[in-house]
């Protein structure tokens, strides 16, 4: 939407079990309130200037039926939808978030994120198996790098164990989203370059607190509770992305 907007607050309404949570715009130029949900499953309510949110949450709750499905709608897509085909207009995932394929011809290779769009920039813009290409290599560069960072930043918790280091490497599994080895190695699968962060950031802890208990023991779970309170939150969302096993 190009309407100069006023961003205020995220609220949130009850709908069933469930809490919606949503995100108000202004703008002086909006006649009625409108409602949007991205596949990172993000409300955003558009209203006229000085609409009250009580009234946007009315309007919320109204479509909660509506939002729930599009929800498990958006749970149920695979992070690598099957037959892809690397031509524009297709979808893609960075951190939960779907972006547009948009392949442009040019004469050095680049791909980067721009509002809602992967963008392409290929020296042989019709043949898809080289956007493929670029694509994994962006992917598999992003995941190296947001990885290690985010596995030193979780690390700094486990300092207090006196732990080495471990190795972190980025892998394609093809049954797990994350291993850790007796030795203190770490394996990350890329595909999680593709889910929401904090997808990332519990197989990460989920994986630390292998360092200290190897088995999925009550202490095990006890050690992951303290430093990822909100696992099984988290677990569940991670089993909604069905991983395209090949
Ligand atoms: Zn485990």
């Amino acid at each position: 939407m190009n309407i100069p907007m006023q961003k205020n607050t995220i609220n949130s309404i009850k709908y069933l079990d469930k809490i919606i949570e949503f995100e108000t715009f202004y703008s002086d130029r909006l006649k009625t309130i409108k409602i949007s949900i991205d596949p990172s499953k993000k409300i955003r309510v558009y209203a006229p200037k000085n609409t009250p949110v009580i009234n946007m949450g009315e309007i919320v709750k109204n479509k909660g039926m509506w939002i729930l499905k599009k929800f498990s709608y958006f749970d149920s897509l695979n992070v690598e939808p099957k037959n892809l085909e690397f031509k524009n207009g297709e979808t893609h995932f960075y951190l939960g978030v779907a972006y547009v394929l948009n392949i442009v011809q040019g004469t050095a290779t680049k791909v980067y994120l721009e509002d809602k769009k992967l963008v392409v920039v290929s020296t042989n813009f019709t043949n898809e198996l080289f956007t493929k290409k670029l694509i994994d290599n962006w992917y598999w560069e992003n995941a190296k790098t947001l990885f290690e960072n985010e596995l030193n930043n979780k690390f700094l918790e486990f300092n207090v164990y006196n732990l080495a280091k471990p190795i972190m490497t980025v892998e394609r599994l093809k049954k797990k989203w994350g291993q850790c080895s007796s030795k203190g190695h770490i394996k990350l699968n890329k595909e999680l370059v593709k889910l929401p962060l904090e997808c990332l950031n519990y197989v990460i802890v989920h994986e630390l607190c292998h360092l200290i208990e190897h088995n999925h023991s009550p202490r095990f779970y006890k050690l992951l509770g303290k430093h990822y309170p909100d696992w099984k939150k988290q677990k569940e969302k991670l089993n909604n992305f069905r991983l395209k096993l090949i």
